[in-house]
């Protein structure tokens, strides 16, 4: 098949662009993927350093889509196994259990913090009025002030980069439902009993890393429908329909018939030719990113502890999150030695985000040194790594926007949105094989049977 005469022109080959090339292939739709870099996979990946495995960032598959878990299940075979290990968070110097539970913050705070906490918790329920549509008014109100200050708005600002009274709510994801005074009541009166139940420490993993995922999607879709190092720069309109795409470096011109775009919002808006109304430009234009350094450090010692992941709400480490591989595979180190992958989110004109590699790993290993996890002569190598467009930065009023912008884009009837970025939706793998599906099934009905 020559370019220009698949069914389906996908616009990157990240989770949500091979999403749509595997389903696509599945139901005998062809497709091209154009991918700017020299591998897909974009975010979710896992790589290879000496003997270590690591994932780009704490993966873990989210059981929330049966249909979907299903299809990976059948993806991956015996290759997908069940892990069963907690995530906590390191508060002054203590492991707190993640999602938070009040009879282990009792033992860990002490009776009168945890009194003052379970007040401002219980007062927090009568301050309605105070509620104004930011994810800080809601943590108070649902939470009071004093857990929110401690575990979730430190963390909230280290990870999206804004002032909490600046976020919107639909950045907790679900990831507090769990939270909520009747759990906080039944749990302090019935005990350990009740406490399990909301504890999330059981999740789907590949035995050799998350990326598995990704790589069982890119062998179905076929090297053949992959168009690597082919960087998206224009896409043509006649104000119906997306008419062809061009890449960097070419003046070629390559014709489309349905068009899914997983690039970043603002990047398909701005690659429009004829461009599109100033208005339109200028709230894609004010959508913002948040980018991550990964650093990996593999260690000459068996084991740091038993989490899945560690949090850090505390302003004094400059990460969010810290994830230990073989925690969740064996398989990520080889015996006798573990390895860390800790995430720093930033924006690029952070300083942390142009510091060179060798001063970011001293600066976080001597963090762990601090803590006591490591000794700085176990490190026995390392990796550096940046993440762009790691998180949609999901500032108040943000769903007004998308949601203009989408409108507008609704007038080309062959185009349709999918990805993190593209949709601009705090999402997930899951979310992106939901995602392609439906798109593929949309286009089924389209194509006229032979
Ligand atoms: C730290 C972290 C933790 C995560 N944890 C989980 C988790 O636990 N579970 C889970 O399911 N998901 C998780 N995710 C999400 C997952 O990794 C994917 O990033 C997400 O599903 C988004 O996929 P995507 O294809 O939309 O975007 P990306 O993964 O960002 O891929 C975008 C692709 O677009 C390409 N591209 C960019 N510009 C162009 C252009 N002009 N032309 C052509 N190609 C271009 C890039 O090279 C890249 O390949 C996590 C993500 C991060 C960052």
């Amino acid at each position: 098949m020559g370019y220009g005469t698949e069914d389906i022109t996908i616009l990157a080959g990240g989770p949500a662009g091979l999403s749509v090339g595997y389903y696509a292939r599945k139901n005998g739709l062809s497709f091209t993927i154009y991918e700017a870099n020299n591998r897909v996979g974009g975010n979710c990946v896992t790589l290879k350093q000496g003997d270590f495995l690591f994932d780009s960032g704490a993966h873990r598959l989210h059981d929330k889509d049966e249909e979907v878990t299903e299809e990976v299940k059948n993806l991956l075979g015996d290759e997908l196994h069940r892990v069963s290990a907690p995530s906590q968070i390191f508060f002054r110097g203590q492991y707190i259990d993640f999602p938070l539970s009040p009879l282990d913050l009792l033992k860990k705070i002490g009776p009168f913090e945890f009194s003052r906490a379970g007040l401002s918790f219980a007062k927090a329920r009568v301050s309605k009025s105070e509620l104004d549509g930011s994810f800080e008014s809601l943590a108070l109100y649902r939470y009071g002030r004093s857990i929110s200050e401690k575990f979730l708005l430190n963390y909230s600002e280290k990870l999206w980069g804004l002032p909490c009274n600046q976020l919107s709510p639909n950045i907790s994801g679900k990831r507090l439902k769990g939270l909520d005074l009747r759990t906080f009541l039944i749990e302090a009166t019935l005990g350990k009993l009740a406490k399990t139940q909301h504890l999330d420490g059981s999740f789907y993993y590949p035995k050799m890393g998350y990326g598995r995922v990704v790589e069982r999607m890119e062998e179905f879709c076929g090297p053949e429908n992959m168009r690597l190092n082919h960087r998206i720069n224009r896409l043509t309109h006649n104000g119906r329909q997306i008419q062809a795409v061009g890449v960097d470096g070419s003046d070629r011109l390559f014709r489309v018939n349905q068009v899914v775009s997983t690039l970043p919002l603002s990047l398909l808006i701005r690659s429009l030719d004829p461009a599109p109304p100033a208005e339109i430009l200028r709230l894609a234009n004010s959508l913002r990113y948040r980018h991550l350094r990964l650093v990996a450090l593999f260690l000459d010692k068996p084991s740091i502890n038993g989490n899945a992941t560690v949090y850090f709400p505390e302003k004094t480490f400059p990460f969010t999150r810290i994830y230990e591989p073989r925690n969740r595979s064996p398989y990520m180190s080889p015996p006798g030695k573990t390895s860390l992958v800790v995430e720093i989110p930033c924006h690029r004109e952070d300083a942390i985000w142009s510091l060179d590699d060798s001063g970011l790993v001293n600066m976080i290993t001597q963090k762990l040194v601090e803590i006591g996890w490591i000794r700085a002569d176990e490190v026995l190598d390392s990796w550096c790594g940046r993440l762009n467009f790691a998180y949609p930065i999901l500032e108040l009023g943000f769903e007004d926007k998308v949601s203009d912008i989408a409108d507008w884009l609704s007038r080309f009837d062959n185009l349709s949105l999918s990805g993190r970025n593209g949709k601009f939706a705090y999402t997930h793998l899951h979310d992106m094989m939901r995602f392609g599906k439906d798109i593929v099934e949309k286009q089924l009905a389209l194509v006229p049977v032979a």
